[in-house]
């Protein structure tokens, strides 16, 4: 037993060591040795007392200025204020009945105090605040070692458990450590320059100076992205491992014949990914891999051919869609593309040809009956479904490939439940139409190889993209109106995205009376369609589309419109994914700034997708110099997902650019940040694959592989507490 797997009641005593397992789940000396300050105060460096805001939960240092004891008036008790100051601002601390206190609080005395920050009398005060004093320069030595250093480390507390509380149980832990075991192989610690663990831990908590904070900081910062890159990179030498059925390419078969009907070229970019998964399909191995790429740029070719390959070599493909207005889109789009090849089994059937089938939710009994039969006999190669398709009850006959379609909408969970339905361990493409940078995607998908699509096809028309600030120019509504008719009175088709299905269903939108329209609700799809259907678009066709309604609906509503029957569909972000027409050339954004980027940039992939320009309007009451309408500004000003997708990203808390696939591993990084920290990502990549080679799959390095395998464990058990 280490150091570090010491219980912590051994050292603090059992009931701090209680409270310290309820608030922060925190059991040994190592779990609190990686509970890490968030900042540090300096000794003598007095808190900001100006900047604190009502209702911030604070831990300040500050400086006793006065103190009085006072009898409150026509009651009894007292009640001692005690006044602190920064050297500049005041605070005022209140405590009912504990005159006592005046001895401890002594003036001129330094002490960290902590507590929520109230008003009263228009003075900001603490009541009743946890606080600790802090032993001045004589005093030092004499004092427990609490407090003896310059920085003192600021921890999440709780009201329970006083930042300074942590820190003096942190010193307990500090005092125990004898000879701490360094996982990390010391080449590479020396190669780096960095701390061993014991010396970064103590000097994360208990900085001689800030350079050795820093250094500390860098060290287990590095351990951080170093463990999850090995326990990617081994995770992905295990498929390596796997066997399952090769799929090379055949002469002669469907996807030759598809190859040829194909009416346009594939671009450079396609061709590479395709050869790449051709190549993956041959070998022994499973494929494994993520093909990222811009809205628009033609991953559903890719993915069908992959699919084609493996209904040659006798096996089925399934594509997990998202939605089912995508996975219907999805079957019409294969049998457009692949006309009489996908009619197997009937009489209009070429001589090579498949089925393809789809299996939703709410398909009737009797459809869902055939489909399933289809699946399970063989009958179909293509298998299209929702989450459908991960019922117990869909069974294949032999399930090849599994391609998941928008995979930020999966988890790992059920690419896994889809698995288990192959004989043998099937090969997986996953798609996403959110692009992520390098290091986002090593981290989030490191087990997965990666190919990405940066170009459009040839002859795409430009999406031009204008904020529409109707906080400024309330008439430029009707300009965009005006707009849709245009382009409908020249053969086109608009789409007008709103956030909201009904009105006041949420908070009601701000654009709403600002325009004086008759509904409060402007931006809801079922108050905005008939109104524009009365007004603004009269004698266009303008149908409604949203979650709420029932498949068959919402599959006659997007075929119409694929149809070109309707010129305007209005829309919740149902269709923010995948949806493909071609002849859709604008779109209006309504309430803009309540998407985030990435999802703009989506929704703004529905136009432009043929060879006429797409114009996306994002309408917008956000003030001019507002966070939202610098958001929307840049969507505005750039069409490439990649940078829009940082931006976005730079937003969001870490939890969120980790996303539901990797939230298990998430939760154990405290320190890393991947979009701050790329560079160190990239070296603990090339350093986890290099060591992993040169040692056996780390059989040389004990210590470090169960590191591996507990950090492999605890991502496991996440998941399963999430499910
Ligand atoms: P996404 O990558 O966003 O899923 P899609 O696969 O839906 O994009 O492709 C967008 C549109 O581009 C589709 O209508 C598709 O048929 C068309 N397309 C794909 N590849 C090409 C190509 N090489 N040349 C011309 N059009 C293409
Ligand atoms: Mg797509």
């Amino acid at each position: 037993m280490g150091d570090l797997d010491n219980k912590l009641s051994n050292v603090v005593g059992d009931r701090t060591a209680k409270v310290l397992l309820d608030s922060f789940a925190i059991k040994t000396v190592g779990d609190l040795m990686h509970h890490y300050p968030r900042r540090y105060m300096v000794r003598g460096e007095l808190s900001d007392i100006a900047q604190l805001n009502e209702g911030d939960e604070v831990t300040i240092l500050a400086q006793v200025h006065s103190s009085q004891n006072r009898a409150i008036r026509g009651r009894k008790g007292s009640i001692l204020e005690v006044i602190v100051t920064d050297g500049s601002a005041k605070l005022s601390l209140t405590f009912f009945n504990q005159a006592w206190r005046e001895k401890e609080l002594k003036v001129g005395a330094q002490g960290l105090f902590a507590g929520k920050v109230g008003i009263f009398n228009g003075k900001k005060q603490l009541a009743h605040p946890d606080y600790q004093m802090i032993p001045d320069g004589a005093d030092v030595d004499s004092a427990a070692a609490s407090f003896a250093g310059k920085y003192l480390p600021v921890y999440s507390a709780t009201a329970k458990l006083a930042s300074w509380k942590i820190s003096q149980c942190v010193e307990m832990a500090i005092a125990t450590l004898d000879q701490v075991e360094d996982y990390l192989p010391e080449s590479i610690r020396l190669s780096h320059n960095y701390p061993t663990l014991q010396q970064a831990l103590v000097q994360l908590h208990t900085p001689a100076d800030l350079d050795h904070a820093d250094a500390a900081r860098e060290r287990l910062t590095f351990d951080e992205a170093f463990l999850l890159q090995l326990m990617l990179v081994m995770r992905r030498n295990e498929l390596k491992k796997l066997n399952t059925t090769s799929r090379k390419t055949i002469k002669g078969g469907l996807l030759e014949a598809f190859d040829a009907s194909l009416p346009f070229e594939l671009t450079g970019g396609q061709r590479e990914v395709v050869a790449e998964i051709e190549n993956d399909l041959a070998q022994t191995h499973p494929m494994h891999r993520l093909l990222q790429g811009e809205v628009g740029s033609g991953k559903t070719v890719v993915a069908l051919r992959a699919m084609l390959a493996i209904v040659d070599s006798g096996g089925q493909a399934a594509l997990l869609a998202p939605t089912e207005v995508l996975a219907a889109q999805h079957l019409r789009t294969f049998q457009k593309l692949l006309g009489p090849l996908a009619l197997g089994g009937t009489l209009g059937s070429a001589d090579k040809s498949t089925q393809i089938t789809l299996i939703t939710g709410s398909q009737s009994a009797h459809e869902r009956k055939i489909a399933l039969s289809l699946a399970a006999t063989g009958g179909a190669g293509i298998i299209i479904g929702t989450h459908a398709l991960l019922g117990e009850k869909v069974e294949f006959a032999d399930l090849g490939l599994i391609v998941v379609d928008e995979q930020h909408r999966f988890g790992v969970e059920q690419r896994d439940a889809l698995k288990v339905k192959a004989q043998k361990p099937p090969h997986l493409l996953v798609m996403t139409a959110t692009p992520i940078p390098r290091t986002v995607a090593m981290t989030v998908f490191g087990d997965l190889d990666v190919s990405t699509l940066r170009e459009l096809p040839l002859g795409r028309a430009p999406i031009t993209t204008h904020v529409v600030s109707v906080l400024e120019k309330p008439a430029y509504l009707e300009r965009a109106w005006a707009r849709i008719r245009e382009e409908v009175a020249a053969g086109h088709q608009a789409y007008i995205v709103a956030p909201r299905i009904e009105a006041g269903s949420d908070e009601s939108s701000d654009i709403d009376f600002l325009f004086g329209l008759d509904s409060p609700d402007i931006a809801a799809v079922t108050t905005l369609a008939p109104q524009l259907s009365a007004g603004a678009l009269a004698g266009l066709k303008v149908a409604e589309l949203h979650g709420r309604q029932n498949s068959e609906i919402k599959d006659s509503t997007m075929r119409a419109f694929a149809a070109g029957e309707l010129d305007v569909l209005v829309s919740t972000t149902v269709i923010e994914v995948g949806v493909d027409v071609a002849n859709a050339t604008v779109m209006v954004i309504m309430d803009a700034d309540r998407f985030g980027v990435s999802q703009l940039h989506q929704l703004r992939g529905r136009v432009g997708r043929g060879t006429s320009p797409g114009l996306c309007l994002l309408v917008s009451s956000a003030p001019a110099d507002s966070a939202a309408r610098e958001r929307l500004n840049a969507v505005a000003s750039t069409l490439d997902g990649f940078e829009l997708s940082r931006i976005d990203l730079e937003q969001r808390r870490e939890g969120d650019v980790l996303g539901s696939t990797q939230s298990g591993s998430a939760s154990h990084l405290r320190l890393l940040r991947v979009l701050r920290d790329e560079a160190l990502i990239e070296i603990a990549r090339a350093d986890a694959q290099s060591i992993i080679e040169a040692s056996n799959e780390l059989s040389s390095y004990p210590a470090l592989k169960s590191q591996v395998a507990l950090l492999a464990q605890n991502a496991a058990t996440d998941y399963l507490d999430k499910g």
